[in-house]
C-alpha cells in the first residue's frame, strides 16, 4: 500500500496545525496589550510585532485615515522600508493619497486587495526608487471597525505568489482584532480627553467663582456709598488691634463722630446732596488717619475711628484736626454755601477700668458713643473724651 498520499497529507495537516498556532500566539500577543497605553503608535507596534514574530511574512505596517483623504504611517515598517527603498527606520508621518494604489483601494472599498505578483500588476503602485524584487507579494486590509474604515494593515513578502487562502483569512482575523483595540484605544482617548476638558472648564469654573467670592467679600465690608469700610470690616479688625494692645501694653484710642443736624442738608437740598456731602467726608477723613488706623462708617452719618498705638493725648490731636478738616469742606446746593459740623466722642484704654471688667472692644465703643453722646447734648461741634465725663462730669468744649 502506498503510504506517500497520508504521509502527504499528515504533513500538511501537521504544517495547517503550526500556522494555526503560529496565528493564535500572534492573536496571543495582541490581546495581552494594553488599550490604555498612551501612545497609539507604541500599541500597534506591539500588535505588528506579535504578528511579525509569530508569521512567516517580511515586512509589515500600519496607516491610518486622515482627514478622509490620507493614510498616514503610524507604525512598522515606513512605506521605504515596505516598497524596498531602504531598511533604515523612517521617521513616521509619509502622507499617502488614500486615490492611490492598493492601500488606496483598500480603504475607499473597504476590502482586502492581495497583490500576488506585485511586478506585474497594474495596482500596485510602483514609488520612484522602489526596488521591485524586494517586495514580491502585498496585502493590504482595512482596519475596520463597524462600518468606520480606521486604516489599513500592510504586509509585504519578497516572494511572489506567498500568501495562501488559510493566511489570508487569519490576517483578516487579526486585522478585525487590530481594528477592535484601535477603536477602545480611540474611545478611551477621547473620553480621557473629554475628561481633561471638563476639568479644565470646572477649575475655570472654580477660578471664577473664588474671583466672584473674592470680589463678594471685598463688596461686603466696603460701603458703596463712601468707599469706606464698614461695621461688617471694623468689628473683627477693631477687636484683633484691642486685644494686641492690651497684650502688648500699648496705647488704643477709639473716635466716634456723629455729622450735626445733617437731616437739614437732605430735607433742604436733596438726598443726592446729602450723599455727595457724604462721599466727600470720607476722602477728607481718610486723608487725616495714619496706616493702621481702622476707619469705618458705623452709621448713616456716623463714623468710627480705631487708633492702636494712639494714647489719649494723640488721639484727642486727632479729633481736633478732623474737625479741623470738616471746616476746610464746603458745598454749594442752590446757590447756599454748605458746611457740616460733627459732634466728637472720644475714649482710649486707660488704667481707670474698674476691676472685674474685661474690656472689650464693646466697652470702649460704648465710653466713646456716651461721649458723643455728650457732646451733642453740650451744643454740638465739639469733643469729649469720656474719661473726662466719667470723673468730673464736664463736657470739654473746643
Ligand atoms: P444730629 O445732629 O442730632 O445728629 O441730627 P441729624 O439730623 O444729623 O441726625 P438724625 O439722626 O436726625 O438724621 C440723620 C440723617 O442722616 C437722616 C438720614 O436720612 C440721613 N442719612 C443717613 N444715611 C444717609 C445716606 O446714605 N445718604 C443721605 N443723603 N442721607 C443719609
Ligand atoms: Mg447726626
Ligand atoms: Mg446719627
Amino acid at each position: 500500500m502506498d503510504r506517500r498520499p497520508l504521509a502527504e497529507s499528515f504533513r500538511e495537516t501537521n504544517q495547517s496545525l503550526l500556522e494555526l498556532l503560529d496565528f493564535l500566539s500572534a492573536l496571543h500577543e495582541l490581546s495581552r496589550l494594553d488599550a490604555t497605553e498612551t501612545d497609539r503608535a507604541t500599541l500597534i507596534e506591539g500588535a505588528l510585532k506579535g504578528l511579525t514574530d509569530n508569521q512567516d511574512l517580511e515586512r509589515c505596517s500600519v496607516f491610518l485615515l486622515q482627514d478622509e483623504q490620507w493614510l498616514v504611517n503610524a507604525a512598522g515598517c515606513d512605506w521605504r522600508d515596505l516598497m524596498g527603498i531602504t531598511q533604515d527606520k523612517k521617521p513616521r508621518g509619509h502622507l499617502f493619497p488614500v486615490s492611490e494604489g492598493l492601500m488606496g483601494a483598500a480603504v475607499t472599498q473597504a476590502e482586502v486587495q492581495y497583490c500576488a505578483d506585485c511586478a506585474t500588476d497594474p495596482r500596485f503602485v510602483h514609488l520612484p526608487g522602489a526596488r521591485l524584487s524586494s517586495i514580491g507579494s502585498l496585502i493590504c486590509l482595512p482596519i475596520q471597525q463597524g462600518k468606520e474604515v480606521l486604516g489599513v494593515l500592510n504586509v509585504s513578502h519578497p516572494e511572489k505568489h506567498h500568501f495562501g487562502e488559510a493566511q489570508l483569512r487569519m490576517l483578516r482575523l487579526f486585522s478585525k482584532f487590530l481594528a477592535q483595540l484601535l477603536s477602545n484605544w480611540q474611545y478611551l482617548h477621547q473620553m480621557e480627553r473629554l475628561v481633561q476638558s471638563r476639568t479644565q472648564e470646572l477649575e475655570r469654573a472654580l477660578e471664577k467663582a473664588k474671583e466672584l467670592q473674592q470680589k463678594y467679600e471685598t463688596l461686603s465690608v466696603v460701603d458703596d456709598l463712601t468707599g469706606l469700610h464698614n461695621r461688617r470690616f471694623f468689628f473683627p479688625e477693631a477687636q484683633a488691634a484691642l486685644s494686641r494692645a492690651i497684650r502688648h501694653q500699648q496705647p488704643f484710642s477709639l473716635i466716634i463722630f456723629d455729622l450735626d443736624h445733617f437731616k437739614q442738608i437732605n430735607d433742604i437740598y436733596g438726598h443726592a446732596a446729602g450723599d455727595r456731602v457724604l462721599k466727600d467726608l470720607a476722602v477728607k477723613v481718610s486723608d487725616q488717619i495714619r496706616v493702621g488706623d481702622i476707619l469705618a462708617r458705623f452709621g448713616g452719618e456716623e463714623f468710627v475711628l480705631a487708633m492702636p498705638n494712639t494714647d489719649l493725648p494723640g488721639a484727642l490731636i486727632l479729633a481736633k484736626r478732623l474737625r479741623q478738616a470738616l471746616q476746610e469742606l464746603s458745598w454749594t446746593f442752590s446757590h447756599d454755601i454748605i458746611t457740616v459740623t460733627a459732634s466728637i466722642g472720644l475714649s482710649a484704654l486707660s488704667a481707670r477700668v474698674p476691676e472685674g471688667i474685661v474690656l472689650s472692644l464693646d466697652y470702649i465703643l460704648s465710653e466713646a458713643d456716651q461721649a458723643l453722646y455728650y457732646s451733642k447734648h453740650a451744643g454740638r461741634d465739639c469733643i469729649t473724651i469720656f474719661d473726662d465725663i466719667a470723673e468730673f462730669l464736664i463736657a470739654e468744649h473746643f
